[in-house]
C-alpha cells in the first residue's frame, strides 16, 4: 500500500527537523504511483503532486506523526479540498417545482439514480415526480417505471397525447403536471449513448432549455477510469452541469474519476451511488473518497486519532526522557503511559485494520480498563520518592503499598516487575530496536 511504500521512503528521516527535498521527492514518486493506480488522469496527477510537494516543503516534522503519516495527511487534506471540501447540498427553487435534470452516457446509472434520488428526497419530506425523458431505448420508460415503483414515487411518462416520441415535449409537460399536482421536485431522466455523440448532446441541451433546471447533474460510472475526464468535459461543453454523481462505487474502482473530474471541471461531486438497490445511495463524502483513492483504509482515521490523543508537551517530555536528559523513566511516567493507552483503547477497532500492527492489536484485544484502574491505585499508594526511584521499593514498602491500595502483595510485585520490564523496553525503543508500545504487554 501507499503507506508501506511511504514508510520505506522515510526510513532515513528519523531525527531530522524538516522534510528534506530528497524525502519529498521520494514521497512524490509514491503518491504519483498511487494516484495513477487509482485511475486519476495524468495531468491531474501532475498538478496534484506539485501542490503536495509545495506544501510539504514548508512543513515542520510533526511530533505526533511519523513523516510518512505526515505526508499522507497532507495528501489527504489536498484531496479532500479538491473533491469539494464540505459536501455540497442541492439547491431548491425558491418558488415552483425544483427541477433536477440528469445527464450522462448510456449505462452510467441515470435511471437507477433517478429513483434513488427520488426516494432520498421523499424521505426528507419532499414530493418528487420522476420524468421519463429517455425515449431512445424501447425499454427505458418501463425501466424508470419499475424503479419508480420501488421508490414509491410516481413517474410521468409519454402517453398518447402528451408528446409521444418527443422527450423535450414530455419534459415540458411534466412541469405542467408538477405544478398542477403540487409535486415540489421534478427529476428528469434523459437518454444517453454509449459514447459522446452530437445528437445526444443536442437533445439534452434542448431538454435543458425546455425545463430550465435548478440543478443539472452529470452522472458518471466510477469504473470508467481514465475516460472519465473526456466524457466529463464533453458534457460540460455540450450541456453544462452543476454537480457530479458518481455511480457503481460498490465496484472495485478506486475512484480516481472523482478526483479527475472535480479537478478538471471544478464541479463538486454531490452524490454517490453504490449498488443496484434503490436505497444504495448517499451524499458524497470527500473525506471517504480521499481515503478510497489513497487506498489507505483506516490509516487516515488513525492519523487523526493519533494527533488527538497525542499531547505535544507530553511528547517533548517523553523525548527528553528517552534521550536521557530528563532522567530515568519512572513509575509516574509508567502511569501516564497507561493512561495514554486507555485513550488509545477506543482505537481498538481501527488498529485491527492496520498493516504491521498485529502485535499491538493483540495487546489491545486483551486490553482491560479495570487493569489500568488497579495499576493506578497501586502507583498512587506509593510515595513520590518511591515512584521516582522504584528500586527502593523493598518488602516492607510493598506490604504497605498493598494495604494502601487494597491489593495483594503479589499484585504489587507483579506491577513492579512489569515496570522494570517496561523500562528496559523503553531504552531499547529509544535506541530504535523495538517496535510497538512498551508497557502494554499483558494488559
Ligand atoms: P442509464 O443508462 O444511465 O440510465 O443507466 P441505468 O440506470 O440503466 O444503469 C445501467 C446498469 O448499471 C443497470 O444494470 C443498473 O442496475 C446498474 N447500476 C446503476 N447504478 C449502479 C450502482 O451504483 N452499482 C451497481 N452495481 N450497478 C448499478
Ligand atoms: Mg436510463
Amino acid at each position: 500500500t501507499l503507506s508501506d511504500r511511504l514508510s520505506d521512503a522515510f526510513k532515513n528521516l528519523r531525527g531530522k527537523g524538516r522534510l528534506s527535498e530528497a524525502d519529498i521527492d521520494a514521497t512524490a514518486r509514491e503518491i504519483r504511483i498511487a494516484l495513477l493506480e487509482a485511475d486519476v488522469a495524468l495531468p491531474v496527477v501532475k498538478d496534484f503532486v506539485a501542490a503536495v510537494k509545495e506544501r510539504a516543503r514548508g512543513e515542520e516534522v510533526s511530533q505526533a506523526l511519523n513523516p510518512a503519516q505526515q505526508v499522507v495527511k497532507i495528501v489527504n487534506e489536498e484531496l479532500v479540498e479538491i473533491l469539494g471540501g464540505e459536501t455540497r447540498r442541492l439547491r431548491y427553487a425558491k418558488s415552483g417545482p425544483t427541477v433536477i435534470m440528469l445527464a450522462g452516457l448510456q449505462g452510467a446509472g441515470k435511471t437507477t439514480l433517478a429513483a434513488k434520488l427520488a426516494l432520498w428526497l421523499k424521505e426528507q419530506g419532499r414530493t418528487p415526480l420522476l420524468v421519463a425523458a429517455d425515449l431512445q431505448r424501447p425499454n427505458a420508460v418501463n425501466q424508470l417505471q419499475v424503479n419508480g415503483e420501488r421508490a414509491g414515487v410516481p413517474v410521468f411518462a409519454p402517453e398518447p397525447g402528451n408528446g409521444v416520441g418527443d422527450p423535450v415535449e414530455v419534459a415540458r409537460q411534466s412541469l405542467e403536471e408538477a405544478k398542477r399536482k403540487l409535486y415540489d421536485t421534478v427529476i428528469v431522466d434523459t437518454a444517453g449513448r454509449l459514447g459522446v455523440d452530437a445528437d445526444m448532446m443536442a437533445q439534452a441541451a434542448a431538454i435543458r432549455d425546455a425545463v430550465r433546471p435548478d440543478e443539472i447533474l452529470f452522472v458518471v460510472d466510477a469504473m470508467i477510469g481514465q475516460d472519465a475526464v473526456v466524457t466529463a468535459q464533453a458534457f460540460l461543453d455540450g450541456v453544462g452541469y452543476d454537480g457530479v454523481v458518481l455511480t457503481k462505487l460498490d465496484g472495485d474502482a478506486r475512484g480516481g474519476a472523482a478526483l479527475s473530474i472535480a479537478s478538471l471541471t471544478g464541479k463538486p461531486v454531490m452524490f454517490a451511488s453504490a449498488g443496484e438497490k434503490v436505497t444504495d445511495f448517499d451524499m458524497f463524502h470527500p473525506d471517504r473518497m480521499a481515503s478510497r483513492i489513497l487506498d489507505m483504509g483506516d490509516v487516515l482515521t488513525l492519523i487523526e486519532q493519533a494527533e488527538k490523543v497525542f499531547d505535544e508537551e507530553q511528547a517533548l517530555k517523553a523525548a527528553e526522557k528517552l534521550s536521557g536528559r530528563g532522567g530515568e523513566f519512572t513509575l509516574d511516567d509508567f502511569l501516564e503511559q497507561m493512561q495514554q493507552v486507555r485513550k488509545l483503547g477506543s482505537m481498538q477497532k481501527i488498529l485491527g485494520m492496520l498493516p504491521g500492527m498485529g502485535q499491538m492489536r493483540e495487546q489491545l484485544e486483551n486490553f482491560d480498563e479495570r487493569e489500568i484502574d488497579r495499576i493506578q491505585a497501586i502507583i498512587q499508594s506509593m510515595t513520590p520518592a518511591e515512584r521516582a526511584n522504584p528500586k527502593m521499593i523493598d518488602g516492607s514498602r510493598r506490604a504497605r503499598i498493598a494495604r494502601g491500595s487494597g491489593r495483594q502483595v503479589s499484585d504489587v510485585n507483579s506491577l513492579v516487575d512489569r515496570f522494570f520490564e517496561a523500562r528496559k523496553m523503553m531504552t531499547a525503543f529509544a535506541s530504535g530496536k523495538m517496535p510497538g508500545t512498551p508497557g502494554m504487554e499483558g494488559l
